[in-house]
């Protein structure tokens, strides 16, 4: 049982002028579409095969560099293109908006240790909102295609929320500008989206 790209639920252009629509097809066409195929490659007849990605990556060998790699690849993609909306931007409410609150004390003092840890990522990787069981929430950064669910990434928690920050996801449209292409992400993220899966996996 192969993975498969996702289908996007929007255009490629419906997040612009936040994410502009070369972008996003080069980034699901051609990036997300070769980690998939890549992790297919990899685990196909092997022990692998027919498990869940989150199973493959919470038991994952982290010297298995091909399924690090593409199967966080995959992983990762597959959540970023689910957070994002072209009717997102603002808040989130309820609980998840009390647990950004108790942990980071206001909305926009998470937005902003949320863009620094994104920012300060050197390098290629990702900066996540992670829930850890119980329902605390917490913000974390890892590198290249390594997400939260690996094992010894430093992150604790499960999770909610992901800004992809290597290059391919803003070049094009900000160059080296990646604080811009951070703030501007905060226009398209989908907050229903990321109260959901806050609520199943608290
Ligand atoms: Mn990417």
């Amino acid at each position: 049982m192969a993975f498969e790209l996702p289908k996007l639920t929007y255009a490629y252009d419906a997040l612009e002028p936040h994410i502009d629509a070369r972008t996003m097809q080069i980034h699901h066409g051609k990036h997300h579409n070769g980690y998939t195929t890549n992790l297919n490659n990899a685990i196909s007849g092997s022990d692998l095969d027919g498990q869940s990605i989150e199973s493959i990556l919470e038991s994952l060998d982290m010297n298995n560099a091909v399924v690090r790699n593409n199967g966080g690849g995959f992983y990762n993609h597959r959540l970023f293109w689910s957070v994002m909306s072209p009717n997102g931007g603002g808040k989130p409410t309820g609980a998840l908006s009390d647990a950004i609150n108790t942990a980071f004390g206001s909305f926009e003092a998470f937005k902003d240790t949320f863009a620094k840890t994104a920012a300060t990522r050197f390098g290629s990787g990702w900066a996540w909102l992670c829930v850890i069981p119980g329902g605390a929430v917490e913000v974390c950064s890892t590198a290249n295609q390594d997400n939260p669910l690996m094992p010894d990434v430093g992150c604790k928690g499960f999770p909610i929320l992901a800004i992809d920050v290597w290059e391919h996801a803003y070049y094009l449209n900000y160059q080296n500008r990646r604080p811009d292409y951070i703030q501007a992400f905060f226009n398209v993220v989908d907050w229903n989206t990321v109260s959901e899966l806050y609520q199943k996996n608290m």
